[in-house]
């Protein structure tokens, strides 16, 4: 074993070739950058003692210098690799080109990151018409030599020469016909050496030049493959995707060939030492006996799996464990090996060449959450891992997967269109147009889609009942995506591939046509869009979720609280772990059938007698709104924020519902008319709202203040309830000043009138840039900020959310914005309000509650930046709490 030192490795800087083999490597595991995933961890396994076929790896600066040169080899390099290819001669024992002990050799891309399948490997390289004769004699097997240079030709031609596979396989096709026979195996020698000849011919008249017979020709087009295929388009799209830079450039790996396809002692396979789907600690994978590493992927015969165990799902063939135990054992030696060294799930490649075993690859294999999960905590319970590593190796975004139901993904699926992925989880109905139907049909026990251009405030009850929502608008921040989270009902939005007809009782997708009532299905973690009733599986939290989360709770230093209107999205957060809530949007209890006939009126009322009427009515459902919020949460802080409503989305949009509120409060639908025009507003809503309702018109807030402090002392004997009463829109220290003697006033009232002593805080939300920079002089005045980052982003950025869908997602590919600021916390311009704020408030008021209540709380990003600020806590929809947690967690850990 050999371990190369710092000052070794600054020696080795120029070098561009890295060998490897016998239990010696130049490399390590942690260089992946210079020799890529495959490269490295090569190295690796050969250092650890590992059997790995002897190679070397042309590290990723030659590639970036090649396509800086204008696709040139930087000077040298022929020398080094003669150099590394001598040092393979010799590990082997074999000579690379010599007609009697050919040494042949693989040739594989092999990146920073893994991208599977988007590049090329060549196998068998180095054999020609006198080699494979050497190859026979050697082998004492004609066959199998002939069937490697048949397998060579085919796929150096495609790779090097971009000869399509096609012209190779007609002619394979035929041979089997000339002799009768079905399978490729069945070709004997002499059959394929015709085949050999007929692939040369192929090669020579598509190409006008015969095959390459010089081996070190064969090797230089395999290298100038494999970087040439790091700009292809089926790679290039891949680095997009994963945004992964196109400097960074693949590695070549050079490796003696091992033969999987020798005879029966020989096989091939790939291995997870864990269930990559469960977790659970079992090995598992498959093989492929007398096969080369293409036949698995290429889907011809029918794998085999690992284990014993692996055939309750493999099907009944013969396990590797039974059927070449000596061979299982090594494997599971190495298994271990691995594990134990890499400390995590390791996905293997490799090859049996008679009976001997031999590692291709090695690499952290790539999991489900719930797997990731299970992995994470067993590796603790197994002293692998400490509990903070367990903390940091899940990604709190995966646990959305565990949360909600997920499609079954072995099930059938026709896919009709796709939107953005705005809420996850997945749902099936009958298609409905309205939030009416919605109920109708629900009532009649029937399980509907919500498909609707866009939703609104008065769709709400049509969403609740819903299994899920499609709108054709809207981005990740629109009111179906932003409700639909906070529901944790699945939502697809912004879907602009359909259309919707809702008059006529239809939505296009495409040529296709979906009338109401036919059956589709939603994938809110993707933003598929299916036809037909696809079946699901339901979440399941086990034992090593709710471990996982017990030690994140140990670790973090910021509560998580939730964003809840009513008692029963409370109850849920409960259950998922919040410590109380940090928003409860007021406005959003009155949209039930039966209230928002009053609150119309009270928004239509004008004068103060007709709206203190109107208050009246909703004073006692207020009051058990807060009742019934404060019982969910016995004792734990909850955040009210006083009335803050886009008052045009209470009003009635339509003639015919004009009517309908214009004869219920005795109005004239002209009266109705003007007034919904005048308070017509849309995001971002700066006009007439806000805390500057409560002071144009005090008895709003008077009425909801009571309501909550009556809520309180209703139940007080029980337990003592903790409101924070928020402030919103403030822009200035004397609002909120004016603001709060109003609350004292009433709460000083209903003590009286109840003879308890009722506590209780107040505070303000930091929406707008002014309140962020004034932040001083409103703490005078506030005993908690909670930064409304969903206002605040809309107006530092002057963009609406309802229009950041249509034009974010060109920004971002334009490199104009890194990000969607309404997801993550833009931490330039937002967060530096934040932290300004943060700032000015605590050196008024030392131990000023802050807190985040915009969508970016729920953000895994975002909440790593309010660690930094300091903030006490965060806030985000009830079933994102377990990834606040979880995030918070990392947060604290990575900033200790
Ligand atoms: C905010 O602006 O961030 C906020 C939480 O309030 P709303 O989304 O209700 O405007
Ligand atoms: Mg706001």
């Amino acid at each position: 074993m050999k371990h190369i030192t710092t000052a070794e490795k600054i020696r080795l800087a120029d070098k561009r070739v890295y060998s490897f083999g016998e239990g010696v490597a130049d490399g390590s595991a942690e260089m992946k950058n210079l020799l890529g995933g495959k490269g490295a961890n090569l190295a690796e396994m050969c250092a650890l003692g590992l059997p790995v076929p002897p190679g070397f790896t042309i590290t990723t600066e030659v590639c970036t210098a090649f396509y800086a040169e204008g696709k040139n080899y930087p000077q040298g390099l022929e020398e080094e690799v003669e150099t590394a290819l001598a040092a393979m001669e010799r590990r082997v024992g074999k000579t690379f080109g010599d007609a009697h002990n050919p040494l042949l050799v693989s040739v594989r891309s092999g990146a920073r990151a893994s991208m599977p399948g988007m590049m090329d490997t060549v196998l068998n390289l180095g054999l020609n018409d006198a080699t494979v004769e050497g190859l026979a004699q050697g082998s004492g097997n004609a066959r199998f030599a002939y069937d490697s240079y048949r397998r060579f030709i085919q796929m150096y031609s495609d790779v090097v020469l971009g000869l399509d596979h096609y012209h190779f396989e007609e002619a394979l096709e035929e041979a089997k016909r000339d002799r009768d026979v079905i399978l490729d195996t069945e070709l004997d020698a002499e059959a394929l050496v015709e085949l050999v000849a007929r692939y040369k011919e192929i090669v020579e008249s598509e190409m006008g030049a015969p095959f390459p017979q010089d081996p070190k020709e064969q090797l230089w087009g395999a290298i100038g493959a494999v970087f040439t295929s790091w700009m292809n388009p089926r790679a290039i799209t891949y680095r997009e995707l994963h945004d992964i830079p196109a400097a960074w450039g693949t590695a070549v790996n050079v490796q003696a060939m091992v033969f999987g396809n020798r005879g029966e002692d020989c096989a091939t396979g790939v291995a997870f030492t864990r269930n990559p789907s469960t977790g659970e600690k079992l090995y598992y994978g498959e093989y492929l006996v007398n096969a080369q590493g293409e036949d698995v992927v290429a889907g011809i015969r029918t794998p085999q799996p690992l284990t014993v165990a692996g055939k309750e799902t493999g099907g009944d063939l013969p396990s590797m464990e039974e059927v070449m135990p000596d061979v299982f054992a090594q494997l599971v030696r190495v298994f271990d090996i691995l594990e134990s060294h890499y400390r995590d799930m390791q996905d293997i490649e490799f090859t049996v060449e008679n009976s001997k075993l031999w590692m291709l690859q090695t690499r952290a294999g790539k999991r489900t959450a719930a797997a990731s999960v299970r992995i994470a905590v067993e590796m603790v319970a197994e002293g692998l891992i400490a509990k903070e590593e367990a903390i940091l190796r899940v990604d709190p975004l995966a646990l959305d997967q565990l949360l909600h139901p997920t499609l079954d993904p072995k099930a059938a699926r026709t896919v009709l269109g796709r939107g953005l992925p705005a809420s996850p989880g997945a749902a099936s109905g009958s298609v409905v147009f309205t939030a009416e139907e919605a109920e109708e049909k629900a009532r009649r026990g029937e399980k509907v889609v919500l498909v609707r251009l866009e939703t609104s405030p008065e769709d709400i009850k049509g969403m609740h009942v819903a299994q899920g929502i499609l709108t054709a608008r809207g981005g990740m921040t629109s009111h179906a995506a932003v409700v639909a989270r906070g529901m944790g009902k699945p939502c697809v939005c912004g879907a602009s591939g359909i259309s919707v007809h809702a008059a006529e009782g239809y939505f296009l997708a495409g040529e296709r046509k979906v009338r109401a009532g036919d059956i589709i299905t939603l994938d809110g973690s993707t933003g598929d869009i299916m036809l037909g009733e696809v079946p699901t599986l339901q979440p399941h939290l086990s034992g090593e979720f709710a471990q996982l989360m017990q030690w994140a709770d140990e670790v973090r230093t910021m509560q998580v609280r939730t964003n809840a209107d009513t008692p029963e999205d409370a109850r849920v957060a409960r259950q998922f772990g919040a410590e109380g809530i940090g928003l409860c949007r007021t406005e959003h209890m009155f949209f039930d059938e039966d209230r928002i006939t009053a609150i119309r009126e009270m928004i239509l009322s004008e004068t103060t007698t007709q709206r203190r009427a109107a208050l009246a009515k909703l004073l006692p459902m207020q009051r058990a709104d807060f009742a019934g919020i404060f019982t969910q949460m016995r004792g734990l802080p909850v955040t009210i924020r006083l009335l803050d409503p886009p008052l045009h989305e209470f009003l009635p949009h339509t003639r015919e519902e004009m009517q309908q509120v214009a004869q219920a409060i005795g109005k004239s639908v002209e009266e109705v008319e003007a007034r919904a025009l005048q308070l017509k507003e849309s995001n971002p809503m700066l006009g007439h709202r806000g805390c500057r309702l409560g002071i144009t018109y005090p008895e709003i807030y008077e009425m909801q203040a009571r309501a909550i402090f009556e809520a309180a002392a209703s139940l007080s004997a029980e337990f003592t309830p903790l409101p924070e009463i928020m402030i919103p829109l403030v822009m200035t220290q004397n609002e909120l000043a004016i603001l709060n003697t109003l609350i004292a006033g009433v709460a000083k009232e209903v003590m009286a009138e109840t003879g308890t002593e009722l506590p209780y805080l107040t505070g303000t939300m930091i929406e707008l840039p002014r309140a962020a920079l004034l932040a001083g002089d409103i703490a005078q005045v506030a005993e908690f900020f909670s930064f409304g980052t969903n206002d605040l982003t809309q107006t530092t950025f002057g963009i609406s959310r309802d229009d950041a869908g249509s034009f974010i997602e060109i920004y971002k590919k334009r490199g104009v914005l890194a990000r969607d600021p309404f997801v993550s916390l833009d931490t330039e311009g937002v967060g530096e309000l934040i932290r300004i704020a943060s700032e000015r408030g605590r050196a008024t008021r030392e131990n000023v509650k802050l807190g985040i209540c915009g969508e970016h709380g729920g953000d895994p990003a975002s909440i790593a930046f309010c660690q930094k600020v300091g903030l006490n806590y965060v806030s985000c929809s009830p079933y994102r709490v377990p990834i606040a947690r979880l995030a918070a967690a990392q947060a604290a850990l990575e900033n200790k």
